[in-house]
């Protein structure tokens, strides 16, 4: 018997999150089916490939595109040729600038891989129903795969492969747990992605919302199942966690807070010493009815600080919020930003607010005008006015639901995102990074990330992470440093020199 590959492209979903320092639940479920078949298997990077292709760091950069090598990375070649099976792990629905990573193409992919002979299986992680996944199906060169799947990578080794996004809880219950293993094959720290629900508790959901187009029921997962899988993660070394894998973190065990605090009790009883517990993806529409403010209270209590409930705000133009279904009013909204300032505001004793709101904004909806932007412009001054603070603005295109790379904008409207986005950076990013992170902060446990143009860029291993950046010099990779604020760089970046 010979043994499979796992071969990370990773993904990056609208509620889920798979580039480094992120693990999907995707790969890492691939390694727990196979663990639970005992079924040998090699877990390898696209960083990998390119590595053993010959790809080499810079003298003062790392290449993003081999800084997440394996403890494999130096015999590729060797487990490629002698698999039964390669599995490839993409789906990226943005084409994002990560700080240090490079998700490939599939033309990439195919030159990488097309020289093995074993069969090749592609996981995509995107796709909302079979029209769309049709068009991925034409996009991905010919005969390069022997089949693609979609959805959950473990209904595969389950028999149920038709089932796509369709969550198995009872049998991921013990795959999940496997799926640990995978961590003595990593060779840097990742920040581990953990499902705790499918399904938008909305219906009908917003107009162009991909989980809308999967149609799914809303399902969680059980507590106990969940902290298992974090404890096995947990007692393997991982020390890093995201809640991030649902639609509406808020909508567990619809809106119970007990439930909801009950999960975090138990995590830490388990899991003592873990250095990071965050969530991510809240509906604002949850946050200020009697159920969320207890939610809030809860989630700021028992999470590590530095953490943000981003918000799918979207627009705040009542004309889009209309014809697409949005959720919430725009008093909804600034009440619940208040209502996470009221618990979050605080710091916490990394530095950072303990939760604080993020803002996604996406340009391109039905309804939008030449007024969009002003209604925009016009609430974030509202929010800026109102003395709360918001830790992360998000500004992207509206996509495809089976990924940008698919999308065609042209040069004009272009032109007018990049305007969109250049515009709300300087009227109220920038101006809320500066109170979030005045000059001569401390901040603690920033981990060195990458260096650049012979500068050092450090981030937390957290939720969205702020970028701090170390003129200059060259710190130990993967060390953690202690920095002080001395200025700002752009509208996600601050400068700091290390204490
Ligand atoms: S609230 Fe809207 S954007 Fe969020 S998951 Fe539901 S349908 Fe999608």
């Amino acid at each position: 018997m010979k043994y499979d590959v796992i071969v990370d492209c990773y993904t990056d979903e609208p509620s889920g999150l798979g580039v480094p320092p992120f693990l999907s639940v995707h790969s890492r479920y691939i390694a727990g089916a196979l663990e639970e078949q005992k079924r040998k298997y090699y877990y390898l990077t696209i960083d990998d490939l390119r590595y053993s292709n010959g790809e080499k760091h810079n003298k003062d950069s790392y290449n993003k595109r081999i800084i997440n090598t394996t403890k494999n990375k130096d015999n590729v070649f060797d487990i490629l040729n002698n698999a039964d099976n390669i599995y490839v792990v993409m789906g990226c629905f943005v084409k994002y600038e990560y700080v240090s990573a490079e998700p490939p193409s599939f033309l990439e992919v195919e030159v990488l891989l097309r020289k093995y002979s074993a069969n090749k299986l592609l996981f995509y992680s995107l796709g909302g129903n079979e029209l769309t996944r049709e068009n991925v199906r034409k996009t991905v060169p010919q005969g390069l795969f022997d089949e693609i799947i979609f959805g959950n990578t473990y209904n595969y080794f389950i028999g149920e492969a038709s089932n796509k996004f369709k969550p198995n809880y009872d049998r991921l219950k013990n795959i999940a747990i496997s799926s640990a293993t995978v961590l003595n094959q990593l060779e840097r720290p990742l920040v581990m992605e953990i499902e705790t629900a499918t399904g938008c508790n909305r219906k009908p959901g917003c107009t162009f919302c991909i989980e809308g187009m999967r149609g799914l029921p809303l399902q969680f997962r059980e507590i106990e199942d969940i902290v298992s899988e974090i404890k096995s993660l947990y007692d393997n070394g991982a020390l890093y966690f995201r809640l991030g894998r649902q639609p509406n973190f808020y909508a567990y065990k619809d809106c119970n807070s007990s439930e909801i605090e009950k999960l975090f009790k138990r995590i830490w009883e388990e899991c003592p010493n873990i250095k990071t517990l965050h969530i991510d993806n809240v509906s604002p529409h949850n946050v200020n009815t009697p159920a969320g403010i207890k939610i809030t209270e809860i989630v700021a209590k028992y999470t590590t600080a530095g953490n943000i409930t981003p918000f799918g705000i979207e627009s705040f133009d009542p004309k889009i919020r209309e014809l697409c279904n949005l959720n919430g009013s725009l008093n909804d909204i600034h009440e619940s930003i208040s209502i996470i300032n009221r618990f979050g505001k605080d710091r916490g004793n990394n530095g950072l607010p303990k939760l604080l709101p993020g803002i996604n904004i996406i340009y391109g909806l039905d309804g939008q005008s030449e007024k969009t932007l002003d209604y925009n412009l016009n609430n974030f001054k509202r929010i800026l006015d109102s003395g709360n603070w918001v830790r992360r603005v998000f500004v992207r295109k509206l996509t495809s639901p089976y990924g940008e790379q698919f999308d065609k904008y042209t040069k004009d409207k272009l032109d007018e995102f990049k305007n969109w986005s250049s515009t709300i950076e300087n009227d109220f990013t920038i101006p809320m990074l500066k109170q979030v992170f005045p000059v001569g902060l401390i901040i603690k446990d920033l981990r060195m990330e990458m260096y650049k143009d012979s500068d050092s860029i450090l981030r937390q291993m957290a939720t969205c992470p702020v970028r701090v950046v170390v003129k200059n010099k060259k710190l130990k990779l993967d060390e953690f440093y202690t920095v002080k604020i001395i200025g700002y760089v752009g509208n996600r970046t601050l400068l700091g020199e290390v204490i």
